[in-house]
């Protein structure tokens, strides 16, 4: 598969880890640092290990979303301090979203910044959080609050890690890739559509990854085209934190955004001329791959109220970006109560 080029830096799929090594050996660094999660330590670290040898230093933090702060930030940092790192160093994120997140946090701020490249090893960092260049950590439980916009100086994507990450986190990713189909590739969603998407494949994967770079690309921060990427993302950010907030086992990023995805589709429907038979067919592969979600009628006024707290709106309204067709969006549609209100209530007779 080809190398997809990125702002400034390449995004490697064959023989991922060999390229790696080569650009490990390459780069003549100081010191080159391994930052891990207690997951990708156990399942991932021992592949490259192979090819790296034992010329790395490792620094492993706890699984999880809890970790993506700045407490942790300063344990990295100060671990750096002791290694001895300079500006010479190297890090690598090896890891899910959680990791390249903060992992190009430390890397872009510790000595003004250092380099830093991103193993993706979940599918949601592979096709979403590793392209972009964004990076931070969250404070006080407001996510990616405090962070930069620094490319890493490259992508290495190895689809064996897949193998091992549990359905759930699978379904978290795959939520961003029927997306970028829904936005703007009707052939990709159709074939998405009947793909066997246990573990998506290396190619579908790529696909994404293509769609997701040169959105970014020409749009680095986020003023026109970027916001396609918001499809499903208005009405699914208000139930991502409604489910953190009020369920033991709460819905992932990907499950909350399939929810907001039928939602806004019928939004789309109602407002931005996407077709019935469209909104019946996402409808349906949506509903077959992601388990119901209960939205009672008495949680929509708390719903509604995390909805105007999404960053994405200005002036004070709700601002969607909806589908006109299958591959087709439209940007900035201004969406009322009522007509937010009655597209969880579609969701909620399925
Ligand atoms: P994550 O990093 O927490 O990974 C999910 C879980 O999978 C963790 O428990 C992790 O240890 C485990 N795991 C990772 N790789 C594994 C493997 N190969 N096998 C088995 N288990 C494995 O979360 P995520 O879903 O990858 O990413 C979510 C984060 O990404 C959020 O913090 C979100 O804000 C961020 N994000 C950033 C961007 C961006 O543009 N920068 C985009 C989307 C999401
Ligand atoms: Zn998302």
């Amino acid at each position: 598969m080809d190398t997809i080029q990125s702002d400034n830096y390449p995004i490697y799929f064959d023989n991922s880890i060999a390229e790696l090594a080569g650009f490990v050996a390459r780069g003549k660094y100081t010191n080159v640092f391994i930052l891990t999660d207690e997951n990708t330590g156990q399942h991932c670290l021992p592949l490259l290990q192979e090819r790296l040898g034992d010329n790395f230093d490792l620094i492993e933090v706890n699984a999880g979303e809890e970790s993506k702060t700045i407490d942790f930030c300063i344990g990295i940092w100060k671990t750096l301090i002791d290694f001895g790192a300079d500006r010479g160093s190297l890090l690598i994120n090896l890891g899910g979203g959680v990791i390249t997140d903060m992992g190009g946090f430390v890397a872009s701020t510790y000595k003004r910044g250092i380099d830093f490249v991103h193993v993706p090893t979940t599918l949601l960092s592979q096709v979403d959080a590793s392209v972009g260049g964004k990076t931070g950590v969250d404070v006080d439980g407001i996510k990616n609050i405090v962070g930069t916009f620094t490319q890493p100086k490259a992508v290495f994507m190895v689809a064996d890690f897949l193998q091992t990450l549990p359905p759930r986190q699978v379904l978290s990713g795959l939520a961003e890739m029927l997306k970028h189909g829904l936005i703007c590739d009707a052939d990709y969603w159709n074939t998405l559509k009947v793909s066997d998407l246990t573990v998506p494949s290396a190619e579908l994967v790529h696909r994404s990854v293509q769609i997701k770079n040169q959105v970014v690309i020409e749009d680095p921060t986020e003023k026109g085209i970027r916001k396609s990427l918001n499809f499903g993302h208005t009405i699914g950010h208000a139930v991502e934190t409604y489910s953190l907030l009020n369920d033991a086992d709460h819905l992932s990023h990907g499950e909350a955004i399939a929810v907001g995805m039928i939602c806004e589709a019928w939004l789309a429907n109602q407002k931005t001329g996407l077709p019935d038979e469209d909104l019946a067919e996402i409808t349906a592969v949506l509903t077959t791959l992601y388990p119901p979600y209960k939205i009672a009628a008495d949680c929509h006024k708390d719903l509604y109220a995390l909805m105007q707290k999404d960053k994405k709106n200005y002036g004070g309204k709700i601002n969607c970006t909806l589908l006109t067709h299958i591959g087709q969006y439209s940007v900035d549609n201004n969406c009322t109560e009522d007509e937010l209100c009655d597209s969880l209530k579609y969701y909620a007779a399925l």
